[in-house]
């Protein structure tokens, strides 16, 4: 049986027309930032890093000014990756696979913490953070890690658990998570939909790199939701993420 965690890795406070383009000026908002333990019977996984420690205490040193500038972090100590899997009694070390969505700063911000890890990240995605360095950080995710490039859906196991799944569109190769367990079926969406209502509505947000292909992804996961039950869990939901058990309970 599989257990599911859901980590809390602080929150990112900034304008909503980041989020929802149609929305007024001068709105804020505020947004979680996770990462998830799946605990498989042949190893541990997370999905996600967050974003780096120094973040919340020197922002701009860390993100950069402009980043800095439109994202306010609201994060305690701790509320990262390694404190919360210690919460667990877990350390870096026992983490056998790293999923990055992608390489914004709040979902690989803290891969350096993991080295004995192998990373699966989609091909298109190291390819576009090689070719386009501007559109990330290269302090977060180029780093002499063990990053295994995968080309389209991975089943990680080999058993139809735990299958990588290429939602691209809101950067060159975001991939999501489909977790299978008996009757309990989610999908750890990323940032391939922001929130329940970004899917209900079919909301773009500025930060698109492909609106086509992001509609396609979206599409595709609201499929599996109406179709297939599935639970999707979206990337930054703050009233979702309230709702979900957290840390030491798991999901299922
Ligand atoms: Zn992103
Ligand atoms: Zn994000």
């Amino acid at each position: 049986m599989l257990r599911v965690h859901a980590l809390y890795c602080g929150s990112l406070e900034f304008e909503r027309k980041l989020f929802f383009p149609a929305s007024a000026e001068g709105l804020r908002m505020v947004a979680p930032v996770s990462s998830y333990l799946i605990v498989h019977p042949q190893g541990k996984v997370l999905f996600d890093t967050g974003i780096h420690c120094d973040a919340r205490t020197d922002p701009a040193g860390r993100l950069g000014k402009r980043i800095a500038s439109l994202f306010g972090i609201r994060s305690q100590a701790g509320e990262d990756p390694v404190g919360q899997l210690a919460l667990l009694g877990l350390k870096p070390g026992d983490i056998r696979y790293v999923v990055n969505s992608h390489f914004h700063f709040d979902h690989c911000g803290c891969n350096a913490s993991f080295p004995r890890a192998q990373f699966l990240v989609q091909d298109a995605e190291l390819a576009s953070a090689r070719a386009e360095p501007k559109r990330y950080d290269a302090k977060d995710w180029d780093l002499p890690l063990a990053y295994r490039a995968i080309d389209g859906e991975h089943d990680i196991f080999g058993d139809g658990a735990l299958v990588l799944l290429p939602t691209p569109g809101h950067t060159a190769g975001h991939q999501s998570l489909w977790i299978r367990a008996g009757d309990a079926q989610f999908v750890l969406t990323g940032d391939a939909c922001y929130t329940r209502e970004h899917l209900e509505k079919t909301i773009l947000p500025g930060n698109t790199f492909d609106a086509a292909r992001m509609t396609e992804s979206m599409n595709r996961l609201r499929s599996l939701r109406d179709r297939r039950g599935v639970t999707l869990l979206y990337g930054h939901d703050a009233e979702q993420w309230h709702a979900l058990p957290r840390g030491r309970k798991s999901l299922i």
